[in-house]
């Protein structure tokens, strides 16, 4: 701004310079030619008249005093009869000079003439006398170029002090008025008109800016407290979300997106699709892109994610998208294990009934002897039972599962529970040959009872169970700090490695196609690992082929 102040006032000096200085020179020449052309009238007037009285001698007489002008007397044919500076007679016809003309026609009459250089210029004024002829003056001068050139050195000299002048001038000014425009911080909180000292031509100017700063401040203010609002709900979201222009190009995302889809913190305008390679995941933002809602599943890094992509409208235009990204690892599983254990019950369910319906069959048709009928009978018995125990194992599961067993959990004497198990189990120990030794420490814990049992019966009969003809099973209760460990250790038949970890799950047997006569419901570890998950308990099992197995469950410590 200063410069172009500074600019403008120089210029301006400049020009103002160049105009006076033309007009003072040409109004002075003007002047100046105009008293000549006086003074020469003047001056052939009084020669007309000495020449009408005196005649020629006039001419002789005037020409010893010294005049400026050249004097010709011009006959009224043209023929110079008289000439002050040269002989008369070498001088031509005068006719065709313009002026003698003029003078003959109208009385009077003026010419310039330029010499050959225009540096010289000769005005010649003639007056008709009463006789017909025609007496001229010339007076011969410098021209307005020849002034021009004398002048030129005193108008440079004046010309570069005056643009000296004016330059420190323009200069000069240009900073002041530029000064209180400079110091006002257009983004100051403080600007004011009444506290910002300037011209007051400014104040409508700095009383919008100062308003429409507040707006500007009381908008980012907004915008930061919804940035942060926004942020804080996103940050704190378990799934992932994205916002992509209509390019894919990133706007925005929370740290979950990142984590789920293993990408590291990134520059927001990079391409969502770099964040992950999954075709799946390309997919659901290429058809969101195109304008259309998607749903996907994408496996990553042993998990499953689903990813729900919208696209986002601006006048019926899809500009974008907005992707959300769920963990469904976990339901994935529950809704497999669901599956797969509505197959196994039905299974399950399946071979006794058709034993059952069988024998029945056999006895309704009369094809079974008397003698076999009881028999039959106890076979339906049996597996009726077997029907019946796997329902209730199926049912403590799903009430285990369901959390639908009384939550308040209370101080449990565990040791007399395990002390009613080996009770309850020495028959069937008996049976097998197998010999159960328990070692209790009078301990409680705190959980609920009829859980608790069930935990110790499955444990203690599945040792009696898959143990070996005159083996041995120990049961040892005992305290490790301020826990509960409850240990049962047999010398059966063990579990091979690759079964440990699957004993656990509904239905799984080793041997099946022993499980009929051995018995049980392939539910008993399911049924001890969720009692386990129940009382925050810790289950380790350790297992040698052919030698034995140790199940033990580490309850927490009871606090009264
Ligand atoms: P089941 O009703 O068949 O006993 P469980 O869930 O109690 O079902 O046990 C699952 C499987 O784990 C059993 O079929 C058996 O093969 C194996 N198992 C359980 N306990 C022992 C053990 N103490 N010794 C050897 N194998 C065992």
């Amino acid at each position: 701004m200063t410069k172009r102040i500074f600019h403008s006032i120089f210029l301006v000096a400049i020009v103002v310079l160049i105009v006076s200085m033309a007009v003072s020179l040409g109004v002075s020449y003007q002047y100046f030619s105009r008293h000549y052309d006086e003074q020469l009238k003047d001056e052939a007037y009084y020669i007309a008249c000495g020449l009408e009285s005196e005649g020629e001698g006039y001419l002789q007489k005037l020409e010893h005093k010294s005049s400026r002008a050249r004097i010709t007397w011009v006959a009224a044919d043209g023929t110079v009869l008289f000439d002050s500076t040269v002989p008369a007679e070498t001088l031509g016809n005068h006719l065709d000079r313009e002026e003698i003309r003029a003078a003959l026609e109208s009385g009077e009459g003026m010419a310039t003439r330029y010499s050959d250089t225009l540096t010289r210029e000769t005005v010649n004024y003639a007056l008709r006398l009463s006789d017909g002829s025609v007496v001229r003056l010339s007076d011969t001068h410098d021209s307005l170029l020849t002034l021009l050139l004398s002048l030129l050195i005193p108008i440079l000299a004046v010309a570069v002090v005056v643009v000296t002048v004016s330059g420190l001038l323009a200069y000069g000014i240009a900073r002041k008025v530029t000064k209180p425009l400079n110091r006002l911080d257009f983004s100051s909180p403080m600007l004011h008109p009444e506290t910002v000292k300037t011209y007051k031509e400014l104040t409508p100017l700095l009383s919008r800016i100062a308003k429409q700063n507040q707006q500007i401040r009381e908008q980012l203010v907004e915008l930061e407290r919804r940035r942060k609002e926004f942020s804080a709900i996103t940050e704190n979201m378990s799934e992932g979300l994205l916002v992509v222009d209509s390019n894919a190009c990133l706007l925005s995302y929370n740290s979950g997106a990142l984590r789920l889809l293993g990408a590291t913190p990134t520059d927001p305008t990079v391409s969502v699709l770099t964040l992950n390679d999954s075709p799946d995941f390309h997919l659901a933002v290429e058809e969101a892109l195109d304008g259309r809602h998607s749903a996907r599943q994408m496996a990553y890094d042993d998990r499953t994610y689903q990813i729900i992509a919208n696209p986002v409208y601006d006048k019926n235009e899809a500009v974008g998208a907005v992707l959300l990204i769920l963990d469904v690892t976990e339901r994935e599983a529950r809704d497999r294990l669901r599956r797969e254990f509505s197959a196994n019950v039905s299974h399950e369910l399946k071979t006794p009934l058709t034993s059952i319906s069988g024998f029945a069959e056999m006895i309704r048709m009369g094809i079974a002897r008397p003698e076999d009928i009881g028999h039959f009978a106890g076979k339906i018995h049996g597996e009726a039972q077997r029907l019946l125990g796997l329902i209730d194992d199926i049912l403590k599961l799903s009430q285990l599962d369901e959390n639908s067993i009384p939550r308040s959990k209370e101080p449990v004497d565990l040791s007399a529970i395990t002390a009613q198990v080996a009770d309850r189990l020495a028959s069937t120990a008996d049976r097998r040959s197998v010999k159960v030794e328990t070692k209790l420490t009078s301990l409680k814990v705190m959980g609920v009872a009829q859980i608790l049992d069930e935990m110790v019966y499955n444990l203690v009969e599945n040792a009696i169970k898959y143990n070996k003809e005159g083996g041995n099973v120990y049961v040892t209760l005992e305290k490790e700090g301020a826990k509960v460990r409850l240990t049962v250790r047999d010398t059966g038949i063990g579990i091979p490695d690759a079964d440990r970890q699957r004993v656990f799950e509904r239905f799984y047997r080793v041997d099946k196609s022993h499980s009929k006569e051995i018995g049980g419901t392939g539910l008993g570890l399911s049924i001890v690992k969720h009692g386990a998950a129940f009382h925050g308990a810790t289950l380790t099992l350790d297992s040698t082929l052919g030698q034995g197995t140790v199940i033990s469950v580490l309850f927490p410590a009871v606090e009264l």
